[in-house]
């Protein structure tokens, strides 16, 4: 007959539940291995379950711990105190309730047992009930197959060997052992966001705090050389801003399995104060976060590129841009080993992988398009900058080209573990917008200078009439005196001359007018404000001089020039002047009078301002005046202005408007001076920066 089953012996069947006991859970299969090993066996006897599950409870026990064992095969249970063996080889005395459990045919299937620490006969009582996980060890078990050469490099030479060869032989070793498998503590602790399964078969040194490599190394070098295989090898570590008071501990693993195997555990409390439960939750919800985060994400290991750095400052190198210049090959250096190591959804999506492990590869693909990036990238680490970002092109996995505006955070480095985040923003249909609404806007203020162009017609017809004029009359004088007998050459000559120049001045006219009257697209030059208005003002001049309008001009010397589209420019002044003109109409003509002036603002902008003695602006209207369509003239439309202020805004500047208080308006804009080309990086920054053409503005 088969025994009942206690309730918790059933706990056993499910390691989730005996996962939460407070009491060790540890289940023997008939031939005294190790099966399953809860957390509180781990607090109570210090092994982690990785390093003890599938060895013999021999290998923990005193030899002479027989009688139980008998006594529970013929009786199916026993209750008693064990000692048991930890790694620091000291032992540990637990009260234990061990249950036999059986398969249907009533032959022995394992054995269950419960228990609690003891000293001295007396229950040990934990401060608390709960198993904290912050009490269970960081364990770790690695191959050390690939580090035997290391390892006999130090085999035996400690004494010979100078401190720094032996530190660095040290780390050798742990750079030449991989990671087999980590616990859950581990992968928390030093993992970052690549979790246990990217860990493993690693280097170990690409997640052990440097500060204790070359410990660590010692431990490995002593585990792997020492005769006996149950020998723990322990030490005491400095507290490193991971774990406080950490013992690091290494032992052979069962050597019927590998002989290569080690498993290596740390001891030590978490700096945080906060409970492991508490701080798991907040990191799996970071986690999650940052995964499901619309924003691309790339965590990148820059720690080898920061050692670089390091020595490149210790020897002296200050300028680094110049340094790249003739060390290139440190750029590619850089995008080839230079690891991503981890990236979120977004990222994914982005570059068209189909899961993480496409784009966790060293950086290079990230800057197959513009390497240029790259290297301002790195200038801006090496400069100690916190953060960079520009536009640039990056190729999908399918080949296809985004636009995508890169930033990178270069975060304070903590220990050796300086991850950098690179985020991507996929602009590419922003900028297609952009460029439509550009092109939008360069259309309409087509069309408005068109319309402007039909407005001053007669103005133009009377610009060019005068040359003709001209031409006519001296061609007709000059024809007079050639059909004199006594030629005078010299007189004809000089008629001669003045119809070509005014040929050439009604040749000036119409290239101006189709200037204005072209559709084509804005072009950034550097232009003196001042020629521009004069330029403008020829447009309206016989507007002008009908209405008998006096126009003064005050133009300041030693402008510095401004970046803009000349053709745009002039149609701000234009259209200013227009309205001006219009404005001052109703008044007599000794009170017509528009005064345009330009100037320096100690910022360094360039400023325009023209003010007439109109009427001025209704207060009510003055907010709106710049809005499309906003008119009050019967036969206006309302969209001079607001062009205005479109193309202004386009070029850096800002326009407004104010009524003086001695009447009349004043319309002002403004726009940045010109700066001098900025040198290397900065110059290709705005090369490759779309914006660097004129676009409408976002109000
Ligand atoms: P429109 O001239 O077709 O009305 P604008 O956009 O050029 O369109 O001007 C909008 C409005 O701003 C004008 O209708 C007028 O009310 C006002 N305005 C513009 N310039 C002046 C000015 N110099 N003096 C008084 N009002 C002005």
């Amino acid at each position: 007959m088969t025994p009942p089953v206690s309730p918790a012996a059933r706990a056993a069947d499910d390691p989730g539940l005996a996962e939460l006991a407070s009491e060790s859970v540890i289940l023997f299969d008939m031939a005294g291995r190790v099966r399953y090993w809860n957390p509180a066996a781990e607090i109570l006897f210090g092994w982690p379950p990785l390093g003890i599950v599938g060895r013999t409870i021999a290998h923990l026990s005193p030899p002479v711990d027989g009688g139980g064992w008998r006594q529970l095969l013929q009786e199916g249970r026993w209750q008693g105190i064990v000692q048991r063996r930890s790694p620091s080889g000291a032992y540990v005395g637990a009260a234990v309730r061990q249950h036999v459990r059986y398969h249907d045919d009533g032959t022995p299937r394992d054995i269950v047992e419960y228990g609690h620490g003891v000293s001295d006969g007396n229950p040990l009582r934990y401060a608390d009930d709960q198993v904290s996980d912050a009490r269970l060890a960081a364990t770790w078990e690695i191959d050390i197959s690939g580090a035997r050469a290391a390892i006999d490099a130090v085999a035996g030479q400690h004494e010979i060997l100078e401190p720094a060869e032996l530190d660095a032989r040290l780390r050798a070793v742990v750079q030449a052992a991989r990671i087999v498998e980590v616990n859950d503590r581990t992968a928390r602790l030093v993992g970052g966001n690549r979790g246990r399964a990217l860990m493993v078969g690693q280097s170990v040194a690409d997640f052990w705090p440097v500060g204790s490599r070359a410990t660590l190394g010692e431990l490995i070098v002593d585990a792997a050389c020492c005769e006996t295989d149950d020998a723990v090898h322990r030490r005491a570590l400095a507290s490193d801003g991971i774990l406080r008071d950490p013992t690091l501990s290494v032992w052979p693993a069962d050597s019927d399995a590998a002989a290569d195997r080690l498993f290596v555990a740390v001891n030590g409390a978490a700096d945080d104060d906060r409970s492991y439960p508490y701080l798991r939750a907040s990191e799996a919800r970071y986690r999650k976060l940052i995964h499901f985060m619309p924003v691309a994400l790339w965590q990148v290991d820059a720690s080898r590129m920061g050692k670089i750095y390091a020595e490149l400052r210790a020897r002296g190198v200050t300028d680094f841009e110049g340094y790249l210049e003739e060390h290139p090959e440190l750029v590619a250096l850089a995008a080839t080993t230079v690891p991503v190591t981890d990236v979120n959804r977004s990222a994914i999506q982005l570059i068209g992988g189909s899961n993480a492990q496409d784009l966790i590869q060293p950086v290079g693909y990230l800057f197959a398009e513009s390497l240029d990036s790259l290297r301002r990238v790195m200038i801006g680490r090496f400069s100690g900058r916190q953060n960079y970002s520009e536009f640039m092109k990056v190729r999908r996995l399918d080949g296809r080209i985004l636009d995508v505006r890169f930033s990178v955070t270069y975060p304070e480095p903590l220990l050796e573990l300086d991850t950098t985040i690179f985020s991507l923003e996929d602009v590419t249909d922003r900028l297609r917008m952009e460029s439509q609404l550009r092109q939008i806007q360069a259309d309409f203020s087509h069309a408005a200078r068109i319309s402007t162009l039909g407005e001053l017609t007669s103005s133009i017809a009377h610009e060019v009439n005068q040359p003709l004029a001209a031409i006519m009359t001296n061609a007709e004088t000059s024809l007079r005196w050639l059909a004199r007998p006594d030629i005078d050459f010299e007189k004809v000559r000089q008629l001669t001359a003045r119809i070509a120049a005014s040929a050439r001045r009604a040749d000036d006219i119409v290239g101006r007018i189709r200037g204005m009257a072209a559709k084509q697209p804005p072009e950034l030059v550097a232009l003196n404000l001042n020629e521009v208005v004069q330029e403008s003002l020829l447009f309206v001049r016989h507007e002008v001089d009908t209405r008998a309008i006096r126009v003064m001009a005050s133009y300041a010397r030693g402008l510095k020039l401004v970046t803009g589209d000349r053709i745009q420019l002039q149609q701000v002044v234009v259209n200013l002047l227009i309205n001006a003109i219009q404005a001052v109409e109703a008044q007599s003509e000794t009170d017509r009078e528009i005064a345009l002036a330009t100037g320096a603002d100690p910022d360094g902008a360039i400023w325009f301002s023209l003010r007439d003695t109109g009427p001025g602006i209704a207060p009510e209207h003055l907010g709106r005046i710049f809005e499309g369509f906003f008119t009050t003239k019967h036969d206006g439309m309302g969209i001079g202005l607001a062009i205005c202020h479109s193309i202004v805004a386009a070029h850096g500047g800002s326009i407004a408007v104010e009524n003086r208080p001695d009447g009349g308006a004043e319309f002002r804009f403004s726009l940045p001076g010109e700066t001098r080309a900025a040198r290397g990086g900065q110059a290709a920054e705005r090369k490759a920066r779309p914006r660097a053409t004129i676009a409408p503005s976002d109000d």
